[in-house]
């Protein structure tokens, strides 16, 4: 095949995706939609229907106009449809950041350990892929960043916050440090700062969100997804919210109707049922919180206490093990998928139901004491 040179060797990405009774692997809300949520659902898609001889509306408006309204409620930041963008998922309206603002000659920057699909929209795009570290508890110093932005003249940053796969929310003041380091840089045409929120319902009191900081900054982009909070993975549904000028670089780059009618019934739909919704966040959160302190008492076969890092997300790292894929199978034997991510000897697991939680519990106990 004459595929690209670069891509010959590259393996497509994804985890395992195995039939097991136990799915902690790749962060998902674990309720499926109640019988409501679908009810509204499968109205509107009924409705969505009767046009499908017909392109959907190419600039999705009222769905910006609901995903807008939706903001400004969860940050208390004045929102209007004009600065909201959307994609099937988050991970497309990302390659749309960088198809617009990367680019050949170009360099993304982030900060490591990250979300693992960000050097491959970079990839994809023929952008240059550059990290600097995070510290030991995985929060980005600023200094690190001023000096990696100044050294390597990015034209993307990319900042998730909570981080995957450690969890790590930044405070606004570290978002704050990057962007005024982005227009030191180049004074002109700072770098786009993209704040990758995907997990932000998640996050512990007091921490706002970015969303806060767009009416300042011309260059930041703040990006969202209905695949955690909404419970709504399937539909594939992301979205992101910066001033207008740079949504409209976005709408260059997005393929024609690139946002089914479908796909804008569904996330349109689900939106309408967004009090519930949050209600189901507010109960993972409370799991989340006694899973790391569950985890905090753990030891290792070693005999070593659990590190685990502190998690504004719907999933928790700990570690360290001297052979995490020993614990990952042990705990796939035992019916449990979590992930073997982030640094090495570390693990994810995503917060389930109670009832999956306390499967993992019993699991990972199971799985210590046999290798011990
Ligand atoms: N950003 C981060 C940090 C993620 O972990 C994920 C999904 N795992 C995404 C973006 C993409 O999510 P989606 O495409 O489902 O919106």
């Amino acid at each position: 095949m004459p595929i690209r040179p670069e891509l010959a060797h590259e393996q497509p990405y994804g985890a395992p995706q195995l039939d097991v009774p136990v799915l902690l692997n790749v962060n998902e809300n674990p309720y499926p939609p109640s019988p409501d949520v679908v009810e509204t659902i499968s109205r509107e898609v009924a409705r969505a229907a009767e046009g499908l001889n017909r392109y959907p509306d190419r600039d999705f408006s009222e769905l910006r106009q609901d995903l807008a309204d939706y903001l400004a409620l969860e940050t208390g930041v004045a929102m209007d449809p004009f600065s909201v963008w959307a994609a099937n998922g988050s991970n497309e309206v990302m390659l749309h950041l960088l198809q617009a603002f990367g680019g050949p000659g170009r360099t993304a920057l982030s900060f490591a350990p990250t979300y693992s699909m960000y050097p491959e929209y970079a990839r994809d795009t023929h952008t240059r892929w550059i990290t600097a570290r995070r510290d030991e508890d995985f929060t980005v110093d600023p200094r690190t960043a001023a000096a990696a932005i100044a050294e390597h003249r990015p034209s993307v940053i990319l900042l998730a916050s909570p981080n995957n796969p450690t969890g790590t929310a930044l405070p606004p003041s570290t978002i704050e440090a990057v962007l005024e380091a982005a227009r030191t840089a180049d004074p002109a045409t700072p770098a786009v700062v993209v704040v990758d929120e995907a997990y932000a319902e998640f996050r512990r009191a007091g921490t706002p969100s970015a969303v806060s900081l767009l009416a300042d900054h011309p260059n930041l982009a703040v990006t969202r997804t209905m695949s955690k909070a909404f419970a709504l993975a399937g539909a594939r549904v992301g979205y992101l919210a910066a001033q207008p000028d740079l949504v409209d670089a976005l709408r260059v780059v997005r393929l024609p109707y690139h946002l089914s009618a479908v796909t804008q019934a569904v996330a349109r739909a689900a939106l309408r049922h967004r009090d519930t919704l949050m209600a189901q966040v507010g109960g993972l959160r409370e799991e989340r919180d006694a899973l790391v302190a569950w985890l905090r008492e753990q030891r290792t076969p070693a005999g070593a206490g659990l590190r685990v890092a502190d998690s504004d997300a719907n999933f928790v790292l700990f570690g360290t093990f001297a052979d995490r894929h020993a614990v990952w199978q042990g705990l796939l034997d035992r019916g449990v998928l979590i992930r073997e991510t982030g640094p090495d000897g570390w693990l994810r697991v995503s917060v389930g139901t109670p009832q999956e939680n306390a499967a993992f519990r019993r699991a990972l106990t199971d799985v210590v004491e046999a290798l011990t």
